[in-house]
C-alpha cells in the first residue's frame, strides 16, 4: 500500500462550520428561490460551491501582506508581483486586474468584432459571455473523448486539432484570437497536455492568429502533465508550467484559483500595442497600471501564491484530495466524472437522475437535494448554466449534467471529505425519489447566479439527519 499523502502544512486558524438543520435549510433554500448562490454562506455546512477566491492563505502570505506598499504609482509590490509572474510566463506585459474576469473584458473589448468567433477547448462561463458581449462566438471545440464522462482518458481537456483547423480555415480573419482553458473547467477541470499546447501553438502560427491561455488553474495543469504524461516525469512542475507559457501570447488570470488568493487577477501580454491599449482600458475601470484593482498588499499575497501553488508537495496533496472525494463518492454509488480533475470532481447529474429530464434541470435538483440533506452546497454545470430555451419552446442541453462539488484550497480535511461521502451516499440511495424543477425567473446573461425555480413535486421527507 501507498503510504498516506497528507496535508504539506498545519493549521493556526480556525473557523467554526455551521450546524443546521432539514427544516432550516429547507425554509432557507425556499427563501433563495431553489439557487445555492442565493443562500447565506452562514447556512452552509460543506461550501463546495468553488474553489474560486476560498483558498486558506498561508502565514507566508498573510505576512508579505504586512509588506504591501501602498503607493498609488509604483508600488514596489508591483514590481514584486510583475517579477514573479514575468519569471514564470515570460510575457512581457504584467497588468493587474481585479479578477480574471476584468482580465477577460480588457482583452476582448480590445480585440473581439460583431460575427467574430474565438474558438477554445471549453470557454468557461464568464469567458464566453464577454466574447458574446462584444458581439462574438465563443466555439467549445474540445475533443470527443471529453463527451464521455467515464472514459478514463489523461488529457480530456484537449482541444480537438481537426476542428480547430477547420475553424481557423473556414474563419480566415474573423478569429482575433485563440484560447484555451487549463485546467478545463467547464469540462471537467480536466487537464490539457502539452502536446496538444504544441500543435495548438503551431497551429495559431500557422494562421497567424494569437493564442492565450485560461491560465486560471495552470500549477494543477502542470502537475498533471508530469504525472501522465510521457517524458515529463523527470522536469520540475515550474518548468512545465513556463513551458506551458512559452507557447502563448499571452493569458488571462483569475488568482483565485491558483493564485491563492481571495481576491485578483492579471492579464499578461507579449503584445506591446495591445498592451499598451488595455493599460488605457485598465485606468478607465480598474485603475492605475502598477495596482490595476487591486490593493498592492493583495499583489503582495498573490506573488506568494503562485510560488506556493507551484510546490509538488502541495499539488500531490490537492489532487491526492480531489481523487479520495471522486472515489469515495464512486464507493457509495454516486456517479463522477472520470478521472476526477485537479480542483473538482463532477458528479453525473444525468445517471444519477435517469428520469429528469434535461428541461427539468437535473443537475440543480441533485445539487439542491445535496444542500437540503447535508449542507452540501455544489454549483451545476449542465441546463441552467449553459442550456437555451429557442423562442419555439425547444430546449437544447448541453452534452453532460454535472454538479461540481469543488473543494476550496486548503480549507476540509479528510475527515470533513468523509462526512460529506456519507451524506452524497445517502441522497444517492434515494436518487429515485427527486423530481427536477421549473425556472420561474430567467435573467439573461449568466443565469445560474440569479435564477429563481420551483420544486415540480414536493420530495418525500426524509428521516433526520443523526
Ligand atoms: C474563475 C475562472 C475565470 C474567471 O475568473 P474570476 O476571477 O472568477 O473573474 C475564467 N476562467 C476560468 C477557467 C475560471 O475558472
Amino acid at each position: 500500500m501507498s503510504p498516506t499523502v497528507f496535508e504539506p502544512f498545519k493549521v493556526k486558524v480556525v473557523e467554526p462550520l455551521a450546524l443546521t438543520e432539514r427544516p432550516q435549510r429547507e425554509r432557507w433554500l425556499a427563501d433563495a428561490g431553489w439557487n445555492l448562490f442565493g443562500l447565506h454562506a452562514d447556512t452552509v455546512t460543506f461550501d463546495l460551491l468553488t474553489d474560486s477566491g476560498t483558498t486558506a492563505m498561508s502565514s507566508g502570505q498573510w505576512s508579505a501582506m504586512m509588506r504591501g506598499d501602498e503607493s498609488y504609482a509604483g508600488s514596489r509590490s508591483f514590481f514584486r508581483f510583475e517579477s514573479v509572474v514575468k519569471e514564470l510566463t515570460g510575457f512581457r506585459h504584467v497588468i493587474p486586474t481585479h479578477q480574471g474576469r476584468a482580465a477577460e473584458r480588457i482583452l476582448f473589448a480590445l480585440t473581439v468584432l460583431e460575427g467574430d468567433v474565438v474558438p477554445s477547448n471549453n470557454h468557461f462561463d464568464t469567458t464566453r459571455a464577454n466574447i458574446e458581449h462584444d458581439g462574438g462566438k465563443a466555439l467549445d471545440l474540445v475533443a470527443d473523448v471529453a463527451h464521455d464522462p467515464r472514459a478514463e482518458h489523461p488529457f480530456k481537456g484537449d482541444i480537438d486539432l481537426e476542428k480547430l483547423r477547420a475553424c481557423l480555415e473556414a474563419h480566415r480573419g474573423r478569429v482575433p484570437l485563440a484560447m484555451m482553458t487549463v485546467t478545463n473547467n467547464a469540462g471537467g477541470g480536466q487537464p490539457v497536455s502539452l502536446e496538444n499546447l504544441r500543435c495548438v501553438s503551431a497551429l495559431c502560427k500557422e494562421y497567424e492568429v494569437p493564442f492565450l491561455l485560461d491560465a486560471c488553474r495552470f500549477a494543477e495543469n502542470a502537475w498533471f502533465i508530469k504525472q501522465r504524461e510521457p517524458g515529463q516525469k523527470r522536469r520540475s512542475v515550474k518548468e512545465i508550467a513556463q513551458e506551458m507559457f512559452l507557447l502563448a501570447d499571452g493569458c488571462t488570470f483569475s488568482g483565485k484559483k491558483d493564485g491563492m488568493v481571495n481576491m485578483g487577477g492579471f492579464l499578461a501580454l507579449d503584445d506591446d500595442a495591445l498592451a499598451e491599449r488595455a493599460r488605457n482600458l485598465l485606468i478607465l475601470t480598474e485603475g492605475f497600471p502598477t495596482y490595476g484593482g487591486c490593493a498592492a498588499r493583495d499583489l503582495e499575497a498573490l506573488a506568494v501564491g503562485i510560488t506556493e501553488a507551484l510546490d509538488e508537495r502541495y499539488l500531490e496533496y490537492r489532487t491526492a484530495s480531489v481523487r479520495y472525494l471522486a472515489d469515495g463518492l464512486e464507493a457509495v454509488g454516486v456517479p463522477t466524472m472520470r478521472p476526477p480533475g485537479g480542483h473538482a470532481v463532477y458528479v453525473d447529474a444525468q445517471a444519477l437522475l435517469p428520469h429528469v429530464p434535461a428541461r427539468e434541470f437535473p443537475g440543480q435538483a441533485l445539487a439542491c437535494e445535496l444542500y437540503l440533506h447535508g449542507g452540501i452546497r455544489s454549483c451545476e454545470i449542465g441546463s441552467v448554466m449553459f442550456g437555451r430555451e429557442a423562442p419555439d419552446g425547444t430546449f437544447t442541453g448541453p452534452d453532460l449534467e454535472l454538479v461540481r462539488l469543488a473543494l476550496p484550497r486548503r480549507v476540509y480535511t479528510q475527515s470533513h471529505v468523509d462526512r460529506m461521502i456519507e451524506l452524497a451516499g445517502e441522497v444517492a440511495d434515494r436518487a429515485d425519489s427527486l423530481r427536477g424543477l421549473r425556472m420561474t425567473h430567467d435573467p439573461k446573461v449568466l443565469r445560474h447566479f440569479t435564477a429563481r425555480f420551483e420544486p415540480l413535486e414536493v420530495v418525500a421527507p426524509t428521516p433526520a439527519l443523526v
